[in-house]
């Protein structure tokens, strides 16, 4: 591959949601014809799981699925739905356990059954071996506390920083103590070149691009 050719993977596409409903193939397809060469798409439940895992073998080499139950329906997890999650993440295409992690923004799910969730979660990536794609919204700490205490042998953690608002500048600042700051402090047994971090305000879009 050229050097100067940029590859883009988007760690975080949701391709499989009602919003792309009708132009699901020609998004895909743009988004190929413009560089992105891998997609990820996090599932959020038991039915978007299976929908990312159909649309991966449907896309293969291009898109990848992610298999888990977002906090915002915390509520509906249990174990059954945990060891369906488990089977799907035995396909070859599913590369991570997530979308799961803790909103207590919205706060959809009491912060109880959140938490233990999560901590499912944890374990389902730890009998898979696969990373996590974790999504934090104004529960920086906690997330934190349950990584250290559940999360230390797991490989990889890609965390979606919903409440992140400063800037690109303040970020690069060694002395900068921000919540992603804080999220790319290398965990025990982790390396921070293996952290993945899903960012989507459009001001940094336009920075990446140009
Ligand atoms: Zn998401």
């Amino acid at each position: 591959m050229p050097k100067d050719r940029i590859v883009l993977v988007d760690s975080h596409a949701h391709i499989d949601t009602s919003r792309f409903a009708r132009d699901r193939e020609e998004v895909i397809q743009a988004a190929v014809a413009g560089g992105v060469t891998r997609m990820v798409d996090p599932g959020c439940d038991l039915a978007s799981s299976r929908d990312a895992l159909a649309l991966a073998k449907a896309h293969p080499g291009t898109i990848f699925a992610g298999v888990g139950v977002h906090p915002h329906e915390a509520t509906t997890y249990t174990d059954e739905i945990g060891e369906q999650l488990r089977t799907l993440a035995r396909e070859p295409e599913v590369v991570a356990i997530g979308e799961f992690g803790l909103d207590h923004f919205r706060m959809l799910s009491p912060r109880n059954v959140q938490r233990e969730v999560f901590c499912a979660h944890l374990d389902l990536a730890r009998k898979c071996n696969l990373p996590c794609i974790i999504h934090v919204r104004d529960a920086h700490d906690d997330v934190m506390e349950l990584l250290r205490a559940h999360g230390r042998d797991l490989h990889m953690v890609a965390i979606y920083v919903g409440s992140f608002t400063v800037s690109l500048e303040t970020l690069l600042r060694p002395e900068s103590v921000s919540p992603l700051r804080v999220l790319c402090s290398p965990l025990p047994g982790h390396s921070p070149s293996r952290v993945m971090l899903y960012l989507k305000l459009p001001a940094w879009s336009r920075w990446i691009v140009s």
